[in-house]
């Protein structure tokens, strides 16, 4: 490391890693690397109902799936650990002798209060400007508890001994903390200690304005790593939620962001997320993955929609998958997208069936499988020319077969290039599949029929 920048992401484990800790993490990361510094991972576990193992692993998770590694931390080793607050009560026990013999601190029914001193006290922060914060009132600034009865330790007090003694020089964290830094810089300067620059980061709202909860959709990481999005992509994302390049581009490497990222560009304003513009970039991103990575993800994808790829041959598998490069935005969307390439079981979408499957497509059908039965080269430009043709003998626009044809090889209305899927799939499958459809079709034309309005 060659500077002196120390920051750290101080999470509490809460069981997944929340999308503005994520951010938080990103920040503090994108300013260690761009300054050369060091990112120290503290886990906060002072409260000690919580499952703290499990939940610490879906943060070391959460964080290496978006690429984010830490220099000192759980995992990481360091010559300031340990890292867990729940495994640094000796440190604790001597800061608070340190308060003591400073006349600091008291007794209050059980429970240790810090005494404020009555004073105004000068944020100075990176992000946020300079702020003042009156604590001249004990009334609305009562002195604050540090330690309960049961021996447990509040917050505030941890928070900044570990900070203190992690030599951290940059405290970076949602501005919901903002108003706890006058109580943390008393805490400083009691402790005899320089307090570190604060730089405290927008909110992260909701489109309708609401403070992000734990329980929106898209607030935890799991919603992105199961949910078939590309890391880079969301990190992308996150980059964006409270900062942007000069340009405004949206769709920027992580190194470039790296090289840009300065603390004083970070804004001010609220960061509003939108769930529909982070899928949209992982589309960018998407469309210009490398083949193999492509096809790893794309089968990944399937894979865990049930898709056995033993049953198929490779090259099948292949163009098959080629065939929807650049058509989805994320990953989850493949098997609607082009599960039928791997089954026989087709659902057909009940809106087309009603729109498509009507009685006077049946014979239209019945040419189209005839004339894609005569083909000797059952290739895609021997089937558009076969559907031209056949469109053109029964006096309709090629639309009007397109549309029934796809609904009954692939049971949707919408999806890869039809004559390419149709070459895929073969013309044994593409024939038996127009067969089934039209079994189906007599059925649904019956009930058509029996309908005076029909
Ligand atoms: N454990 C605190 C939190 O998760 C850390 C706050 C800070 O970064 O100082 O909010």
């Amino acid at each position: 490391m060659n500077s002196d920048v120390r920051v750290r992401f101080a999470p509490s484990p809460t069981g997944f890693l929340h999308i503005g800790g994520a951010r938080t993490a990103l920040f503090n990361w994108l300013y260690a690397k761009h300054t050369g510094g060091t990112l120290v991972l503290r886990i906060e576990d002072t409260d000690r109902a919580r499952n703290t193992d499990e939940a610490a692993r879906a943060i070391y998770e959460g964080l290496r799936w978006l690429g984010l590694d830490w220099d000192e931390g759980p995992e990481a080793g360091g010559d300031l650990g340990p890292y867990f607050q729940s495994e640094r009560e000796a440190i604790y026990q001597s800061y608070l002798e340190k308060l003591r013999a400073a006349g600091r601190i008291y007794d209050d029914g059980g429970s240790t209060r810090f005494r404020f001193l009555r004073e105004k006290v000068v944020v100075d922060d990176v992000i946020c400007g300079r702020i003042e914060f009156d604590m001249t009132s004990a009334e609305t600034n009562p002195d604050m508890t540090i330690r309960r009865p049961d021996g447990s330790w509040i917050f505030h007090f941890v928070n900044v001994v570990d900070d203190i003694e992690m030599k951290i020089s940059h405290v970076m964290r949602g501005e919901d903390h903002l108003s706890n830094t006058p109580k943390h810089m008393q805490l400083y300067q009691a402790l005899g200690a320089t307090p570190p620059r604060f730089a405290h980061i927008p909110l992260i709202l909701n489109k309708d304005g609401s403070k992000m909860s734990k329980r929106d959709q898209g607030a935890s990481l799991n919603t992105y790593i199961d949910g078939g999005y590309l890391p880079e992509a969301v990190c992308n994302y996150l980059c964006l939620l409270g900062w942007s390049p000069k340009d405004n581009r949206e769709k920027i490497e992580i190194e470039e962001v790296v090289k840009l990222f300065e603390l004083e560009k970070v804004h001010r304003k609220n960061a509003s997320f939108d769930l529909d513009k982070c899928t949209w970039l992982n589309g960018e991103y998407v469309r210009e993955l490398g083949d193999d990575r492509f096809h790893e993800l794309a089968r990944q994808a399937l894979g865990k929609a049930g898709v056995d790829f033993s049953k198929f041959a490779a090259d099948y598998v292949r163009a098959a998958l080629d065939t929807c490069k650049g058509k989805f935005k994320i990953f989850s969307e493949l098997p609607a997208y082009c599960g039928f390439y791997f089954t026989e079981d087709i659902n057909y979408n009940p809106e087309g069936v009603a729109k498509h499957f009507i009685p006077e497509n049946k014979p239209r059908l019945v040419a189209v499988r005839d004339a894609f039965a005569a083909l000797e080269n059952f290739d895609a430009a021997n089937l558009e020319t076969a559907m031209k043709s056949t469109a053109a003998q029964l006096g309709l626009k090629v639309g009007a077969l397109v549309h029934p044809t796809r609904l009954a090889v692939t049971g949707s209305n919408a999806g890869p290039s039809l004559y390419h899927l149709l070459e895929i799939l073969g013309k044994e499958k593409v024939l038996a599949r127009i067969d089934r459809a039209l079994a189906v079709f007599s059925l649904s034309s019956r009930a058509e029929s029996r309908d005076p309005e029909a």
